[in-house]
């Protein structure tokens, strides 16, 4: 098994998706987690580059939000879409990041992302309130491993 999938076992990815439609109840947010093994490219770079290959900037409102986490890097990037960036400030993650190292650092990657997602949730839910005619535009499951063009 390598490091991806030994990430997280099932019972804990289906917790993360739980988490994500739970936050997802309270904004029109829609928040995506991708896990791969490693990133050749900067993680910034290579978080911006998923993004668009999950179709993540399709959302109406512009506020797609993705945790994007290379294992063997022991790396995360946390990216939100144009809409969410026009109105936050450049700090706008850090207590999401700051929550999620503190776990990582303790290998609780489970306990890190739910952690992360609901704060991610609650702070998107001051600008992007949940609406009585949300879709849920994209799917909650995790995308794993390699993505190409
Ligand atoms: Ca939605
Ligand atoms: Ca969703």
């Amino acid at each position: 098994m390598s490091l991806v999938e030994d990430f997280l076992t099932q019972d804990e990815e289906l917790q993360i998706v739980e988490a994500i439609k739970q936050a997802e109840k309270a904004t029109s947010g829609e928040i995506r987690v991708h896990i791969e093994k490693t990133a050749s490219v900067a993680h910034s770079t290579r978080a911006t580059e998923v993004f668009h290959l999950l179709k993540m900037d399709t959302t109406e409102l512009q506020n797609g939000v993705l945790i994007y986490v290379a294992v063997e890097d022991h790396a995360f990037v946390i990216l939100g879409d144009k809409g969410i960036n026009d109105v936050v400030g450049a700090t706008f993650w850090n207590s999401s990041k700051d929550i999620m190292r503190a776990h990582f650092k303790q290998g609780e990657f489970k306990e890190g992302l739910i952690a992360g997602i609901k704060n991610a949730g609650e702070q998107l839910q001051k600008y992007f309130p949940w609406q009585e005619d949300d879709i849920d535009e994209l799917p909650n499951e995790i995308s794993r491993g390699d993505l190409k063009n």
